[in-house]
């Protein structure tokens, strides 16, 4: 691929599970990046992570985005092509207990980003979410599958910013796309960067990687009751480098004027539904070990099945994901290891 201009990104919560990732692959697909990060769910150990792969410093700007000024101050200083927006909170029940502290911080940040996109003619990437599509009667779902209610203030935030950049883009002439992440799991095969959950881990892989480490005693898997085969759910799980590269091709797609319509959405998933008990009985295999687990009963707001149709993202953006299952989960197993030698 040819760059005869190096183009600078804006990746806002770079230093996160996902930002990261993508930081990497955008570097090394030969991008400018600047990473902003108000560091509130996260340590420097992603970041310190991303140097050490690139081989050198990145620009990092210590910042919230819901405040004006320090946005203003950041476009000021930087001409960027593109941003990519994952500064966001996320723990889906922490947002049913306390709405106004996602809605304040989800929306706001969006906001003011937007407003800064329109005034220096950035093109937007938004990182949305399979959520909303809650539990979907035909699967696998496509882009044009209907959007459900969402049962989350955190997926309600997903759907709203969608809408905000999609009216934005109608309105002012920018352009923009919103990716739908499904289950994004593993790390980067250096085990430098990777998922690194603060507390109890609510998302099933970092559960399992801390249960084999022996931080959790115990996996328990939510539900064997389920109409599916095996009885647990059925998810779309999506090798993070994977994911991450998707948003190199979206980026690119943007900067090289190649978008068929100014707003356009891409589901960013494998196509292949894996169920809980799948996955666990893959990692045990992979890595060579046996987990604890227990059946439980259900979780709330948990929905049965979903899995992505990605092929408007292979047409469109010309990706679709590489690796395997088992590639992923040894990924996810060396970064707990790794973490364990850095006593996190
Ligand atoms: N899950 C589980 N035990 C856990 C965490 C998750 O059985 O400790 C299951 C959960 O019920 C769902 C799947 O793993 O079926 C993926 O959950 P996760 O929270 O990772 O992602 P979600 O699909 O809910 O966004």
């Amino acid at each position: 691929m040819a760059y005869n201009m190096k183009k600078t990104v804006l990746v806002s919560g770079g230093a996160g599970f996902i930002g990261s990732h993508v930081t990497v692959e955008l570097a090394q697909a030969g991008y400018d990046v600047v990473i902003a990060d108000n560091m509130s769910n996260c340590d420097e150990t992603n970041y310190k992570g991303v140097c050490a792969i690139l081989g050198k410093e990145m620009p990092f700007v210590k910042m919230d985005f819901c405040d004006t000024e320090a946005v203003d101050a950041l476009f000021a200083k930087y001409r960027f092509d593109a941003l990519i927006h994952f500064a966001a909170f996320k723990a889906v029940g922490e947002s049913v207990d306390d709405p106004l502290k996602y809605y304040t911080n989800n929306l706001g940040s969006f906001l003011n980003i937007l407003a800064a996109a329109r005034k220096s003619g950035t093109h937007v990437l938004f990182s949305s979410s399979a959520t909303v599509y809650g539990e979907p009667e035909k699967k696998p779902v496509t882009e044009q599958s209907p959007r459900q209610p969402a049962t989350s203030p955190y997926g309600n935030t997903k759907q709203m910013c969608e809408d905000f950049l999609r009216d934005c883009v109608k309105a002012y002439g920018m352009h923009g796309i919103a990716l739908r992440y499904f289950n994004p799991i593993g790390a980067h095969p250096s085990a430098l960067i990777g998922e690194l959950p603060r507390g109890i881990p609510n998302n099933l892989v970092p559960f399992i990687t801390q249960t084999a480490i022996g931080k959790r005693e115990c996996l328990r898997i939510f539900g064997n009751d389920y109409p599916t085969e095996d009885g647990t759910c059925l998810r779309d799980y999506i090798d993070i480098v994977d994911l991450a590269r998707a948003h190199v091709c979206a980026v690119t797609r943007m900067v090289e004027d190649k978008m068929d319509e100014p707003y356009e959405i891409f589901n960013i998933g494998t196509g292949r539904p894996v169920s809980v008990l799948e996955l666990v009985t893959a990692f045990e295999k992979v890595n060579n070990l046996k987990l604890n687990y227990v059946f439980a009963p259900r979780r709330a707001g948990d929905v049965m099945a979903i899995w992505a149709d990605p092929g408007l993202a292979e047409r469109k953006l010309g990706w679709k994901a590489t690796r395997t299952v088992p590639e992923t989960l040894a990924a996810a197993w060396a970064w707990e290891k790794h973490l364990q030698e850095l006593g996190l």
